[in-house]
Formats: C-alpha cells, structure tokens, sequence
C-alpha cells in the first residue's frame, strides 16, 4: 500500500498514519516525497480493512494498494512519466537525450576532444569512466580521482552535463561533487549497499539492467533507490547475456517498452554494450529512438582503435556525427508519437 499525505499534512497526522499502518501488522517501509509525505506500508496483513481506516484518517490524501512488488516506481503508484532534470536537459518528457562520450576518461586530450565534438554533434550529456569495472584486474581500471577533475574540466569548456560510473558506496560524495548523474553498471545493478547509498544523494541515478537481470530485478533495485529517498532514476538497457555470440551482449529491444508499461520512470537504450560493434551501433541506435527510449547513451572515441576499453564499440567523432544526422528523421516522428501521448492541455 502507498499512502499518499496532503499537502501540508502535519507532523501528528502522519505519526498517526504510520502507527495505524503497523497496528494493522505492517511495516512502515519508508516516508518520502518533494511536496508531500508518501508512506509505504509493506508486508501482510488485512489490506482492505487497513485501506479504508487510512482513507478516512485525518490529513490522507489517498491510500493504493499497490499489487506489484516494485510500488514506488510502478505504474500502479505513478501513472504520469517521471522526467528527471539535469543541467541542461530533461529525461521522460518531450526531450530525446543522447548522452555519448568514451568509454573510460584516458587523460585530457582525449576527453576534451571527445567533449566538445560530442557536443557539436548534438549531444546534451558527456559519458566517460573515472572508476572502470574491468573483468581482468590487469586491465585498465580508469583514472579514478583524477578522471573525475578531467570531467568537470570538460564540463566547463563545453556545458555538457556529466554522468560516470560509481562502483562503491564510500565513493558516493566525491563522485557527486561532479556528476550531474551518477550510473550504476551493469555489474553493480545489485550491489544493495551502493544502492541504498545512492537513496540519499541528491542526484539524479542512471540504472543500467544487469547482464543477467531480468527487468523485475532491474526495477526491484530502482525500489532499493528511491525507497531510501531519490526517485530521480534513469533506467538503462544495455543488453543482456544469452546464447547468441554474434553480438557482445543482446539487445533486449523489447525491455525498452515493458519498461514503459511497467514504471513511470524513464528508459534509455545503451547501443554500444548492447552490440559491442561500432558497425551495429546506428541501427540500434534507431531501433531505441523507433521504439520510444527516452535517450540514448552511446560510446564515442577521438581514436577509437587507441581507446583503452571499448574501442571496438566505440564510434569515432565523424561517425558519432553522421549517426546523429541520419537519427533526425526519426526524431522528427519520435516527437510527434510524444505529444500525441501527452494529455490535452486542461
Ligand atoms: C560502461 O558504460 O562503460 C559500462 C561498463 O557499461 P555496463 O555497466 O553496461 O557494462
Ligand atoms: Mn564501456
């Protein structure tokens, strides 16, 4: 059950709510909410007799029975799309918001190079690791400290909002100090603590599905976020693990618009992990756009056969700029399906 406070609801009303909640044998599971007071009540207990107390109860607003066991991010509980703002764009509304950069950030040549032509190209929001999860630990690990000062350099000289990877919970404060959104990998989508953690930064959060999650684990971790406080999160596909060797990973195209059914929130499609082939990139790139992803997050390389992860996925500047230019078309009928989806204006 999701019981949804008024506006303005006082201290001893919502005290009342949460005790009323547990006399009926549930647990208060958290209190959040930017305007109002939003509490979840979980576990078993008389749903219906414990509904109709709450409804009545002074300073309620109205109180759901929430089926699914994702409730904050459901459907159920959210009808209208959240649209999660960053400097300079807005995710879930009527922006198409591509996100491109290298893969891991090398030193500042690259990351400048990278920055501005992205930006030229159309880009909105720059994408590059300062802590990689690599499978080999002799492999590059990224520049950690010192990717993240090249990062906010970049964002200085080109506007482009940032968002990097953050791998651990202790590292939460000094990657916030210059991401404008922080991405949970694929490796990390359970990683409870780091989620937990990420529920009280003030953030937004780009969740990517785990290679070998389903879409309920991917939306039960986004619970995990915004139970403890953030419902700014931005779902990510980015292909998952199956017998198919052809690609890196396989895009799971129709996650993208079960996702759409299932939350509020919303969904972007990563091409490149997805593929794991520059050539296949643009392709997937439209079938995102095609199917309604709410962006895109794309890897892009000044030198991509010098990259020091991903290279073979990463698109050079040139083709990062001709994939943006043929997407145009697409875009054009992608805005159209949006606002034939938005409500009639009141
Ligand atoms: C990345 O974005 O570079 C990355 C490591 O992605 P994923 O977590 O999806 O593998
Ligand atoms: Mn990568």
């Amino acid at each position: 059950m999701i019981i949804s406070m008024k506006k303005g609801a006082t201290k001893e009303q919502i005290e009342h709510v949460c005790r009323r909640i547990q006399e009926f044998g549930y647990k208060v599971h958290s209190i959040q909410g930017e305007e109002r007071v939003v509490i979840g009540a979980v576990g078993v207990g008389d749903v219906t007799a414990c509904l109709e107390s709450l409804e009545a109860a002074p300073g309620v607003e109205s109180a759901v029975r929430i089926s699914s066991p994702y409730k904050f991010v459901s459907r159920e509980f959210k009808p209208e799309p959240t649209r999660v703002r960053v400097d300079g764009a807005e995710l879930g509304g009527g922006e198409f918001v591509v996100m491109a950069g290298p893969c891991s950030v090398e030193n500042e040549k690259q990351i400048m190079a990278a920055a501005e032509g992205v930006a030229r190209a159309g880009a909105k929001i720059l994408r590059g690791g300062a802590f990689k999860p690599r499978t080999s630990p002799y492999d590059f690990q990224g520049l950690e400290l010192e990717g993240l000062k090249l990062l906010a350099k970049a964002r200085q000289a080109t506007g482009l909002a940032v968002v990097t990877e953050i791998m651990s919970d202790g590292d939460v404060n000094r990657v916030a100090e210059v991401a404008d959104i922080l991405q949970v990998g694929a490796r990390n989508m359970q990683n409870f603590a780091l989620l937990k953690a990420l529920g009280k930064c003030p953030k937004p959060i780009l969740l990517k599905r785990g290679m070998s999650s389903t879409v309920k684990e991917l939306l039960m971790s986004a619970e995990y976020i915004t139970a403890h406080g953030n419902p700014n999160i931005i779902l990510c596909e980015r292909g998952i693990r199956t017998f198919e060797t052809a690609t890196r990973n396989t895009c799971d195209i129709a996650a993208v618009a079960v996702l759409h059914e299932l939350t509020h929130l919303p969904v972007i499609l990563d091409p490149s992990h997805a593929s794991g082939k520059r050539s296949l990139v643009p392709a997937l790139a439209r079938a995102g756009v095609a199917i309604g992803a709410d962006g895109l997050i794309v890897e892009v390389h000044p030198e991509p056969e010098k990259a020091l992860s991903d290279g073979a996925q990463s698109l050079s500047l040139a083709e990062f700029s001709r994939m943006m230019e043929e997407l145009k078309p697409y875009l054009g009928l992608w805005k159209a399906s949006r606002s034939v989806a938005a409500p009639a204006p009141a």
